[in-house]
């Protein structure tokens, strides 16, 4: 039998069209909205098309949405004493820069000048502290974990003492997700494994999991053998594999795949999630979930 898809196009539209009503109640509650900057410096392509996306996304919200476009060739100091500045914009609760960023900037000190308490990336080690506590702790899950574990619990997959494990240790995804998903908390309580490049017979771990998140980078890294019958298969893999032109437009778009052979291992698995239209706009909504969030910590309801 074919697994259960999860698309995170179609959750992630729920959960925007839950945050616009909250938006709408609160404002005319208080008269005030959810303030986002995006910060984006240089003309990198993707970075142009993300943040566009992200902005777009505020909008439609109603929330308050300024795009901070900067040089290329901005100095660290200026960068800082701009992030400064929106620190004490009381008409903002979350500050994002997109990363990358050029080479004569350094991106931890960019992290750490963001206000923990407006830092809806959740990147500063101030919430990866928080994060690490658990509970009330929590202010800002880093994005695409946050979206992974709402894909999970939506999806209505068991996940105590079920277990997880999470292909890849990066900061933003592997760590996170795996911290998460440890909990003692609802839509967590799971046994979780991390594997990684180092790691000694993956297929091994991989088969072991009910719940399997895949977060490489490397395209079919994990062969449909390697997936457990019934299984939950996140994949977040989001990598380029070639070129298409759009019937619709004429344009050149690319071809994404994930870490996983999609359409071999959904006749394995007992759900997964697609690339692209999986946890990729899962992300976005998650961003403006956070945003709300310190929104509503500067308010009382
Ligand atoms: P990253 O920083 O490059 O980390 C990749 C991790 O995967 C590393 O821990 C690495 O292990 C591990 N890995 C790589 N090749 C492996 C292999 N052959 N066997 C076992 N482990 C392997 O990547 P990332 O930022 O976490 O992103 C991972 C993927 O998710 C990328 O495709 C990225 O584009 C995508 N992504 C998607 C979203 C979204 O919104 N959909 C968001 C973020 C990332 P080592 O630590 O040992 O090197």
């Amino acid at each position: 039998m074919s697994a259960a898809i999860i698309s995170g196009k179609e959750i992630s539209a729920t959960i925007l069209d839950e945050i616009e009503m909250e938006v709408k109640r609160l404002k005319e509650l208080h008269g005030k909205v959810p303030g986002l900057v995006t910060i984006l410096v240089g003309e990198h392509p993707a970075s142009k098309s993300y943040v566009a996306l992200k902005i777009k996304t505020a909008h439609r919200l109603g929330y308050h949405e300024v795009q901070d476009n900067q040089p290329e060739d901005i100095s660290e100091a200026e960068l800082l004493a701009l992030i400064q500045s929106y620190n004490e914009d009381d008409r903002i609760h979350g500050i994002l820069v997109q990363l990358p960023l050029p080479k004569h900037i350094d991106e931890n000190k960019v992290i750490m000048a963001i206000d923990p308490d407006k830092d809806v990336d959740g990147f500063h080690p101030v919430n990866a502290g928080r994060l690490l506590i658990g509970g009330d702790a929590v202010r800002f899950p880093p994005c695409t974990p946050a979206g992974i574990q709402e894909m999970i619990a939506r999806a209505g997959v068991p996940t105590s003492g079920a277990e997880v494990v999470v292909v890849g240790r990066s900061n933003i995804v592997g760590k996170p997700i795996a911290v998460m998903m440890a909990q003692k908390a609802p839509h967590a309580n799971a046994t979780v494994t991390i594997v990684h490049t180092r790691t000694q017979d993956m297929a091994a771990h991989c088969l072991r999991a009910d719940i399997l998140v895949v977060a490489a980078g490397v395209p079919n890294l994990v062969k449909p053998e390697w997936i457990k019958p019934g299984a939950c298969v996140i994949d977040v893999g989001v990598n380029r594999v070639g070129e298409r032109v759009s019937e619709k437009t004429g344009r050149t778009l690319p071809i994404l795949r994930g870490d996983v052979d999609f359409d071999k291992a959904k006749e394995i698995a007992g759900w997964i999630t697609p690339v692209p239209g999986g946890v990729g706009p899962m992300t976005i909504c998650m961003l403006m979930r956070n945003t709300l969030n310190g929104f509503k910590g500067t308010i009382k309801d």
